[in-house]
């Protein structure tokens, strides 16, 4: 067909807020200048507004990945062990960088598509009573579920553990209580929920954790943890930051506190469950087995007799639009929907649409209108539940 849009549908990066695109060309700014500091302490200010923590909070000019390995650089000593919930390409991101950072490392690992129970991670916990840190994903991108951080929260703070939580699309995808469940670090992306480039990294980090970057014998030096949390309030990057990608996060965040933090997070919720009604509705069968799905992606399983590629490609090919296929040993069996973010229901109807029309020249019996039709029904009733019941 004729025009066609470019779109992103991935769980990261994810479609960028004008304004924040805007805001990014007045990039030619010192970073050692009045007006800088005070776009980088607001910037850690409004992230406190954010995450919704009154933990110290380091910013970093990296990918997410940087900020994951901040925290095991910082937190722990060769030798030390830790519980890593594994269940899929993140979890599995865990386990291979705290093995390059020589902590012993025992691994809690559930097939893909389920979460980690709290109470597997509870036996976990009293068969090895010396462990100093548990990592966990808030939401395991891969998979498109969610772990129960919550009830993990509650069991790390009866013990000596600090517990480190990916949450680079957990974060405005899902209720995340930072200081009351005791999550001693939390760590987020630009990328995702935040609405604006790869480049950027965030974390929270409880006095408990700091405690145990005292005594943490790793090595770090561009990533540590103490001069980036300091340096926020005052504006002052320990190294040159990524100005112009900090000028738009600081846009977003404006944004965000108009939007208000908890509607961005519904939103997101809101769009995952209008997108698995449009899944089954369609007889398509969700990845996510024995597991709390996650607000910030779907994953569908491929019908059977399709590689899920063809239905990545058809998107591309067709409509421009970019989806995700599985990674790992998941490629070719799932597909995924972002909803974390910049995202509405235009883009969710549309989606549904296209993917009658991908199933459907992909030979698959379609009956047309039958996905959309449950996205329109979620759609309708959150309406109604907003109303307090009036349409
Ligand atoms: C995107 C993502 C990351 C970080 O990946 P980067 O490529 O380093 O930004 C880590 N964990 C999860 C759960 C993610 O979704």
């Amino acid at each position: 067909m004729y025009v066609r849009k470019s779109r992103l549908l991935t769980p990261g990066p994810t479609p960028l807020l004008p304004s924040a695109v805007r805001a990014m060309g007045a990039a030619d700014l010192h970073h050692r200048t009045a007006e800088f500091r005070a776009a980088y302490s607001g910037v850690i200010a409004d992230l406190h507004y954010f995450m919704g923590t009154e933990n110290g909070i380091a910013l970093f000019a990296s990918s997410g990945s940087g900020a994951m390995e901040a925290a095991v650089s910082n937190l722990f000593s060769p030798g030390d062990k830790v519980i890593v919930c594994a269940a899929g390409k993140f979890g599995e991101r865990w386990v291979q960088m705290a093995q390059a950072f020589n902590l012993e490392t025992v691994v809690l690992a559930k097939p893909y598509g389920e979460s980690v129970l709290p109470a597997e991670l509870e036996a976990m916990l009293r068969q090895h009573p010396d462990v100093q840190g548990v990592l966990v994903q808030a939401t395991e991108s891969s998979t498109g579920i969610s772990h129960d951080v919550q009830s993990m929260g509650r069991m790390v703070a009866a013990t000596d553990a600090i517990l480190v939580v990916d949450a680079i699309t957990g974060l405005g995808s899902s209720i995340l209580e930072i200081d009351q469940w005791g999550l001693d670090v939390v760590i987020g992306g630009s990328q995702k929920s935040l609405m604006i480039p790869p480049g950027l990294a965030y974390c929270s980090v409880s006095e408990k954790a700091f405690r145990r970057a005292e005594i943490a014998t790793n090595p770090n030096f561009y990533f540590n943890l103490r001069k980036h949390v300091e340096a926020g309030p005052k504006g002052d990057s320990p190294w040159t930051p990524a100005s112009s990608l900090l000028l738009g996060m600081a846009e977003v965040l404006r944004y965000i506190r108009e939007l208000g933090r908890d509607q961005l997070i519904r939103n997101a919720q809101l769009l995952a469950r209008a997108t698995r009604e449009s899944a089954q509705a369609l007889g398509l069968e969700l990845f996510a087995r024995n597991a709390i799905p996650a607000g910030a992606v779907t994953a569908i399983l491929a019908p059977d007799g399709l590689d899920s590629g063809q239905i990545v490609r058809a998107y591309k090919d067709r409509f421009e639009a970019v989806i995700a296929n599985g990674q790992g040993s998941m490629k070719g069996q799932i597909f995924r929907f972002a909803h974390l973010g910049y995202f509405d229901f235009h883009d969710l109807f549309a989606t549904i649409a296209e993917l009658e029309i991908i199933l459907h020249e992909l030979g698959r019996n379609v009956d047309f209108g039958v996905g959309v039709q449950a996205a329109q029904a979620v759609y309708l009733d959150a309406l109604g539940a907003a109303n307090g019941g009036q349409r």
